[in-house]
């Protein structure tokens, strides 16, 4: 360990003083140590400068994520790394891959994820928005029925346009669970607004458990389904998700492991 002198206490408080200034408290917190760290040893200047630097920006890329993280709404915390792989042999992992680096949201593509209940849709598209989130891009997480009635509210009130450019500000939006709740003839043409809104203007993440033949039956208009499913797939990536809802694959799993443990006690 070594001594401040004077000039480096000096020094100090001018570091702590222009840290206030410039807004950047994780300076002020960790310039100290980090300068006897630097002395012990012998960091340049340079070093010991990106170093302290290096820890502000850490901070605040962490604060802007956690925001972010707030701001989505997500229903709950579902992780990439937390997806099980093997539940999903068809699901094209190298596409996953790329999705979770997120250079489709600069880009303005989409992703759709298809497939039957409880296959992991809805824990994929969480997992993405998360990635996004971590990455610097707003996001904004809501289920069909809710971006329904966003758009309905906009509509009857401030008008649908202001909304659709407000929602501008969100790079990724995630539409989920399109096709449980049919809609009807002006619902179908609000959302078919907000999907025309958005082509090559930002992203979109949307779930369905309906494969595309059958989004004439959601929508009650096989024009109108097929003119969003033209926007929605002109640049996206499409998944389908396949095999047994890990709901109860896990309740049956759960079972098994009762049934053989009650077994083997007898
Ligand atoms: P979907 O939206 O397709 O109906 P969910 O994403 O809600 O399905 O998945 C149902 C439940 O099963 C959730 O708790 C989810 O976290 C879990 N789950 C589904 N697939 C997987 C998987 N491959 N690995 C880990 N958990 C999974
Ligand atoms: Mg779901």
């Amino acid at each position: 360990m070594t001594t401040t002198t004077t000039s480096e206490k000096d020094a100090g408080s001018q570091i702590a003083y222009l840290a206030r200034v410039l807004k950047t408290p994780t300076i002020t917190r960790v310039f100290e140590d980090l300068a006897e760290t630097a002395r012990d040893q012998a960091w340049s200047h340079e070093e010991y400068l990106a170093a302290v630097l290096a820890r502000q920006v850490a901070e605040r890329e962490e604060s802007g994520a956690r925001i972010r993280i707030g701001g989505a709404h997500f229903p709950q915390l579902k992780t990439l790394e937390d997806f099980t792989m093997d539940h999903q042999p068809s699901l094209r992992r190298d596409i996953l891959a790329h999705l979770a680096t997120c250079t489709f949201i600069p880009k303005a593509e989409n992703v759709v994820l298809l497939g039957p209940p409880g296959v992991g849709k809805t824990h994929l598209a969480i997992g993405l928005g998360l990635k996004a989130a971590h990455a610097g891009y707003p996001v904004l997480f809501d289920t069909a029925t809710g971006w329904l009635a966003r758009l309905q509210q906009a509509h009857a009130t401030d008008g649908l346009d202001k909304e659709l450019k407000k929602l501008r500000r969100y790079k990724l939006l995630i539409i989920d669970e399109i096709g449980y709740i049919p809609f009807d003839a002006t619902a179908a043409n609000l959302f078919f607004q907000l999907i025309a809104a958005r082509y090559e203007q930002g992203s979109l993440l949307v779930t369905s458990n309906m494969p595309f033949g059958r989004w004439g039956e959601i929508f009650g208009d096989d024009i109108v389904a097929a003119a969003m499913i033209d926007r929605l797939v002109h640049h996206a990536e499409v998944l389908t998700l396949s095999g047994d809802s890990y709901r109860t694959r896990a309740r049956r799993e759960l079972l098994k492991t009762t049934t053989t443990n009650t077994m083997s006690t007898k």
